[in-house]
């Protein structure tokens, strides 16, 4: 049994109040929770996070990372960095960076294996739009995101990762994939994992994210290959997260 995950992804939102009374919130309703969770926040909010959570049960982290390791990269954060603010997790690839700021599957992978060498545990985005659901082409479209990130890992970087699979038609409309829908993605991903690592394909949590909400969670994640979830807009309120997280 892979012990399930909870991830909240905040997205550009957040202040230092709010984020304080959300985070107050999270920390007041976690008794009694199954799974591990975590936050990943806007990079400035970083050191309020790791001030609020240090020594609690909820993990933090980042929304994306360099490739890179130092240097002359104006506006990016290395990996080495969010270690700096003892953060466990980081977003790679998520649809949002793919879809606005032109991040192909092979710069994700080096953001990963950058995650990797950090000691940070990348979250791999990967996901299908709408219209290549409808074209029959879901399989190959996050077949191939997953491939060229388990191309640039040894097997060893591979275990460590965590996988989400996120349809991109899914993501903030309130159109969630059905239990069934999800399962047969996230149990052709876990066979990806299998053939080049049984143990990756053992061990590995993919998450479901896409409008993971508390009246879905609970379905969703009672699916055999559904690990947890990577939650974006329920995660902004601590009793929607906390409901999800209850869930697992
Ligand atoms: P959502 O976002 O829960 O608001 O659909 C999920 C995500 O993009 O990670």
């Amino acid at each position: 049994m892979r012990p399930k995950l909870v991830v909240g992804n905040w997205k550009m939102n957040g202040s230092r109040a709010g984020n304080a009374t959300l985070v107050a919130g999270l920390l007041a309703g976690l008794d009694g929770a199954n799974a591990s969770c975590a936050v990943c926040v806007p990079a400035p909010y970083l050191p309020q996070c790791e001030q609020l959570l240090a020594g609690t049960p909820v993990a933090w982290g980042a929304q994306d990372v360099s490739q890179h390791a130092s240097g002359a990269y104006t506006g990016e954060v290395s990996a080495a960095m969010l270690a700096d603010f003892s953060c466990r997790y980081v977003i790679v690839g998520h649809s949002e960076r793919r879809a606005y700021h032109g991040e192909s599957s092979e710069l994700v992978a080096h953001k990963a294996k950058a995650a990797l060498e950090a000691g940070l545990t990348p979250i791999v985005c990967v996901g299908e739009t709408l219209d290549q659901r409808e074209a029959g082409q879901t399989a190959s479209v996050v077949g191939s995101q997953l491939a060229a990130v388990l191309e640039l890992l040894d097997d060893a970087q591979v275990e460590k990762i965590v996988v989400a699979y996120e349809p991109v038609w899914a993501i903030g409309t309130g159109r969630n994939a059905t239990p069934e829908m999800a399962q047969e993605v996230h149990a052709q991903l876990r066979m990806q994992l299998k053939e080049r690592s049984v143990q990756a394909g053992a061990s590995v949590a993919i998450l479901y994210g896409g409008s993971m909400k508390p009246d879905n969670a609970k379905e969703l994640m009672a699916q055999p290959d559904i690990d947890g979830g990577l939650v974006g807009g329920a995660a902004l309120k601590a009793a929607d997260f906390l409901a999800i997280l209850h869930a697992a």
